[in-house]
């Protein structure tokens, strides 16, 4: 009996779709866009055909218009659309977006989901997420933004935000704020719904980051806000998901989004370690081609082997997700390991392209400048490192060995 890694034929066919969706419309339009084309034509135009083609919301229920594609398939469909940075957009899948859908799909009431969740679902509207502040990061329990009732069926809330993503091009944010001082630690905070502009919630600025930024980049990935919240007023009926239940909630939305990002990491290093072979089989230094260099086929061959380890990490987790089994071990060791896969395999393949690779010549030095912040966002490595650690510990005093915590229930 043997372990069976055969994807199911349906599975297969979608990914094979998405694939020729990817490579056949979203790289060549980027290259429109690139070429001075309108952005909101340009993806108009890509949405619409995808559509036709039965191609939106990769995992969001048919019945609310998306795919339904349990986590295999999706896992397989995010992988290929990160190879296009107009990818997950022209499937209305990309991120922030997409986590927030799911919270309120499985928490908003029958009001919020028709007024906040079709818009979004129908690719009408965006969202933001405003959970970090200056104050609180890695540990948001510390946050400090508060949000009292004002005796009228309103919460006022008051505080600041920063590195809200997408901000400035979302028409929803949806904020978390201290409700309750008292209660304990993870049932201080609730999620606020709140329509934009809103005078009440003031984008101070985008921050300037280390990334490197096209002239599309604010457009695509609508930047990372910083916020003034001054007396916003929230009507009791854009709570979301009832009062002290914002923490848990929060969670719940970073551990698709966690995967999310590893998936399209896949995508990238894929792309990067495909530039880097081509390049080395081109390129002649001191009489040899570099790809006859063992030097060279040595670097290719970690590369290769972080894309395999990537890949397995991804398909046990999508394993054990559509198994219902808890797989929050395997996520955060994963995590933090595709992370730094995509950021070992892109710098592999700058250093094969030499001064070309640091050039804005090819893609590979704005990737590089922009997912140095995966190691950061959705907790930094040192905090999932943490938790994982701690549960090698628990594994070995429960069992006198760590295997329940290093993927030993695969054998
Ligand atoms: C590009 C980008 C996009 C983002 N988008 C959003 C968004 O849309 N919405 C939102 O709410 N937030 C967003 N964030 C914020 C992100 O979630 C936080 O930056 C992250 O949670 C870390 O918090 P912090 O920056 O305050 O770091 P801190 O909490 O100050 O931590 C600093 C460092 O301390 C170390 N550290 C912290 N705790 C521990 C520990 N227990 N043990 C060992 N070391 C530790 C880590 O190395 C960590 O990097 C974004 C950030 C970036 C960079």
């Amino acid at each position: 009996m043997a372990i069976d890694f055969e994807i199911p034929e349906e599975a297969k066919a979608v990914r094979e779709k998405v694939r020729a969706w990817v490579q056949d419309e979203c790289v060549p339009a980027e290259q429109r866009l690139l070429d001075g084309e309108k952005y909101e034509d340009v993806l108009g135009e890509l949405r619409t055909k995808a559509r036709e083609q039965g191609l939106w919301c990769p995992f969001i229920p048919p019945e609310h218009g998306g795919m339904g594609l349990g986590p295999l398939a999706n896992a397989l469909v995010q992988m290929e659309l990160g190879q296009s940075y107009l990818g997950a957009l022209s499937l209305n899948t990309q991120g922030p977006d997409d986590a927030t859908m799911l919270t309120l799909l499985a928490h908003g009431t029958d009001y919020q989901k028709e007024k906040f969740l079709k818009p979004l679902l129908n690719g009408e509207k965006r969202i933001c997420y405003s959970m970090t502040e200056k104050a609180a990061g890695a540990d948001a329990t510390g946050m400090q933004t508060k949000a009292e009732k004002d005796g009228n069926e309103n919460y006022i809330l008051n505080g600041e935000k920063w590195f809200s993503s997408a901000a400035s091009v979302a028409d929803i944010a949806v904020i978390m704020a201290k409700t309750d001082p008292d209660a304990p630690r993870h049932q201080q905070f609730s999620t606020f719904i709140v329509e934009l502009p809103n005078d009440g919630y003031k984008i101070k600025r985008n921050i300037k980051t280390m990334a490197v930024h096209g002239p599309l980049s604010d457009i695509l990935g609508g930047g990372h806000a910083e916020i003034e919240i001054k007396d916003l007023k929230v009507p009791a009926e854009n709570l979301l998901g009832g009062e002290g239940n914002g923490f848990n909630m929060g969670q719940h939305r970073l551990a698709y989004g966690r995967l999310r990002h590893g998936m399209h990491n896949v995508a990238m290093a894929q792309r990067a370690l495909d530039m880097a072979t081509a390049h080395v089989t081109e390129r002649t230094t001191f009489g040899k081609k570099l790809e006859e260099r063992q030097g060279v086929q040595f670097m290719l061959a970690d590369c290769a082997s972080e894309l395999y380890i990537a890949r397995l990490m991804l398909l046990h987790i999508a394993y054990k997700a559509e198994k219902g089994m808890d797989l929050r071990q395997e996520n955060g060791i994963a995590k933090v390991f595709l992370a730094n896969m995509v950021h070992k395999v892109v710098d592999t393949a700058i250093q094969l392209h030499g001064a070309l690779g640091y050039s804005q010549d090819t893609p590979l030095a704005a990737w590089y400048t922009h997912i140095r912040s995966q190691r950061l966002v959705d907790g930094p490595d040192e905090v999932h490192r943490w938790t994982t650690g701690r549960n090698v510990i628990k594994a070995f005093k429960a069992h006198g060995t760590t295997a329940s915590a290093a993927g030993g229930d695969l054998l």
